[in-house]
């Protein structure tokens, strides 16, 4: 077309880009160090499946697929967008393999990708001004950017309607066939007319894709460069472990500043789309506290953008090497406070960890480490600690447990029960961690009362550790108090090791979270770690629980998140249940994946909730609604908060809530 003008607007428009993406990375580089090397084979894995194959939003209807088309028909146009930058050059320019038989079927796949891209978009847009769903918010850039999709389309293909008519013998008219079809728009024209406009679609097109590709760094639709990275560098950790802090040789934990952030967590903030996913079924955005996962994000990504000069300069200094200038840098610097003006300070402690929202992120954000980074600050550096949490965090320092009674009642729940205890017993298959609730909560002794009942009656080698069992630590590793966490696991640690313990199993998921999934960070190995659901289950199977029939009862299953989202149990408690005769489950509609939180998770169970309404009255309401006569659940946090709004709700005639392991030995005695 024009080999000066392509130039030049290839030069203007890479140099642009090169600047904004430079400085981007400096501002990553402000961050701190965040390792994610190795393990190439998984990272291609999530690459491959979750960012190319776009799993996440395949598994949604409607507007996923929506977003899947639009990127397919990114990627194919993208090829036809080489070829028409060669086109500037040399009129017959072809990419390699695509100038015979390969490139006119291309031209088709392409025809039609336009065509699907053209109808989502349409969708796109009529969904945003008419639809208007709740988790999206009505922007203009939003607009703005599939507008810009749909001319890119657009201009492609007129240029070739343009084409076709000045040259109806072009071998790809017969294939291309939308643009066959258009252009018969050029029909009547004179050449020279038809030429013009060919040439006006064609440097359309061009102009168009460089100012987009200028405009993406500044909006929300960066993520078109950064998600790809980002899923590639995602955290491979299971979604329930919180990561380790290294105390020695450090003065600050947690994050109280942006800098604190990692390079990776800003790449977060640059790479949310906004879509709002997180948002949907996160419990305290349905309940009317101040936190909104989305709004975290989106909020320190703002504070990024308005502070990019001096990040950028940090950036620089600690590539140099300068760290003290870096450090300096950082002090001097007047920004507003993280906690406290970018992020509502309620928000940070309104979070139970439940993890829908880092589960449905298209993009992998990971929310959780974010919210507990602030809260790592909050308690360690700055010593502040909602007021109901600090005599749980005050029993946890001083008797190993939140409801702060005396370590030595810890093994009172046994009474005259025949529960072998360790230190009698030196050694067992099944080391039964009791946890915290399973102790001194008298509605989860029940509980475990049933539990060691159904270990005996299928003959299962158990023991307790009784008075020298110790919290597992989650609630103050989910609350931000690292420090108090990294005294309490080692502890049990080294009881297991003394016992040569090699299988443990706990009725409480947030005790099988922290065991299986962080106390390898602190030396625990070889130790298979099971939860009663799935000990159970085994126990059915194998003939050694036999349940009887009894009266009919109809239940509803609420998933707990620690058990479900974060460690993937969904089958084992429905499977125990579905062992007792006469007894249908009847499912909530939130269940499994997608299950709502009870609203204890991440410490919450130790504070006040006092902004909106009640995130256990919310899930209670839909368990009633099923009919079911119980709600089951396999964790003793949920069971609390269940059945308090059970009674909170005048609901206690109509509705009970139990544990799987009653459910079941009701029908073995
Ligand atoms: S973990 Fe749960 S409560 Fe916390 S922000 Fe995410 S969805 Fe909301
Ligand atoms: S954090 Fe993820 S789910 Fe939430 S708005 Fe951003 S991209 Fe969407």
């Amino acid at each position: 077309m024009n080999a000066i003008a392509m130039s030049v607007l290839l030069f203007c428009s890479f140099s642009m880009f090169t600047g904004t993406m430079a400085d981007r990375l400096w501002v990553l580089r402000a961050g701190a160090p965040d390792n994610r090397r190795g393990n190439f084979a998984a990272r291609l894995r999530s690459l491959l499946v979750l960012g190319f194959g776009q799993q996440r939003l395949l598994l949604e209807r409607g507007a996923g697929l929506m977003h899947v088309a639009i990127f397919v028909g990114f990627i194919v146009v993208f090829t036809r967008t080489c070829t028409l930058v060669g086109r500037g050059f040399d009129a017959n320019f072809h990419l390699p393999l695509l100038g015979g038989g390969l490139g006119l079927a291309y031209a088709a796949v392409k025809d039609t990708f336009e065509a699907v891209v053209l109808l989502a978009l349409g969708w796109g847009i009529w969904r945003r001004l008419v639809i208007r769903p709740r988790r999206l918010h009505l922007n203009a850039e939003g607009v703005l950017i599939l507008v810009w999709i749909a001319s890119l389309m657009v201009t492609d293909v007129l240029a070739d309607a343009a084409l076709f008519t000045l040259d109806p013998a072009n071998p790809e008219s017969g294939y291309a066939w939308l643009s066959t079809a258009c252009a018969g728009l050029f029909a009547g024209g004179t050449a020279a007319s038809t030429t013009a406009w060919l040439h006006f679609w064609f440097w359309s097109h061009i102009l168009l894709l460089m100012a987009f590709l200028n405009f993406l760094p500044f909006g929300k639709h960066f993520h078109v460069l950064t998600s790809l990275p980002a899923v590639y560098l995602r955290r491979l950790t299971p979604s329930g472990a919180l990561e380790k802090i290294e105390f020695e040789g450090r003065e600050t934990f947690g994050v109280g500043r942006l800098e604190d952030f990692s390079w990776r967590r800003i790449l977060d903030m640059y790479t949310c789309t906004e879509c709002g996913r997180c948002n949907d079924m996160c419990p305290a955005d349905l309940t009317g506290k101040p936190l909104h996962p989305r709004e975290i994000i989106i909020n320190e990504r703002d504070h990024a953008r308005a502070m990019e000069a001096h990040l950028v300069n940090v950036g620089k200094l600690k590539a140099q090497g300068r760290q003290a200038e870096a450090a300096a840098a950082i002090e001097a610097f007047g920004r507003p406070a993280l906690i406290g003006q970018v992020n509502d300070e309620e928000a940070i402690w309104a979070c139970t960890t439940c993890g829908w929202c880092a589960s449905s992120c298209p993009v992998l954000i990971d929310h959780i480490p974010n919210i507990v980074d602030q809260r790592r600050h909050l308690v360690m550096m700055e010593a502040k600690v909602p007021a109901a949490l600090q005599n749980a965090l005050r029993g946890l320092e001083n008797n190993s447990n939140p409801w702060n009674v005396s370590s030595a009642a810890r093994e009172d729940w046994i009474g005259d029960l025949p529960v072998p205890r360790m230190r009698d017993k030196g050694s067992a298959a099944y080391l039964l961690f009791v946890g915290c609730a399973g102790s001194f909560d008298s509605r989860n002794q029940d509980v475990m009362r049933a539990l060691v009942k159904l270990l005996d009656r299928a003959g299962v080698d158990y023991a307790v550790l009784g008075n020298e069992e110790g919290c597992c630590g989650d609630p103050a590793r989910r609350v931000g108090h690292e420090y108090l966490f990294q005294m309490q696991a080692p502890i049990n640690i080294e009881t297991f090791k003394r016992y040569n313990v090699r299988k443990v199993v706990t009725a409480c998921p947030h005790c099988f979270n922290s065991i299986a999934n962080e106390y390898p960070d602190f030396g625990l190995e070889g130790v298979e770690v099971i939860h009663h659901s799935q000990l159970l289950t085994e126990l059915v199977n194998e003939g050694r629980l036999k349940p009887k029939a009894g009266a009919d009862l109809n239940v509803t299953y609420h998933d707990s998140c620690y058990l479900g989202r974060h460690n993937g149990q969904y089958d084992a408690p429905r499977a125990v249940l579905g062992a007792v005769p006469g007894l249908s489950l009847t499912e909530m509609p939130r269940n499994r994946r997608e299950g709502f939180c009870c609203g204890a998770g991440g410490g919450r169970m130790f504070m006040e909730e006092h902004l909106g309404t009640r995130i256990n009255h919310n899930r209670i309401e839909e368990a009633a609604a099923t009919g079911a006569a119980e709600v089951c659940s396999a964790c003793p946090f949920c069971l609390t908060m269940l059945g308090d709004a059970i009674k909170e709700t005048d609901r206690s005639d109509s509705l009970r809530a139990r544990d799987i392991a009653e459910v079941l030995l009701e029908r073995i005695d």
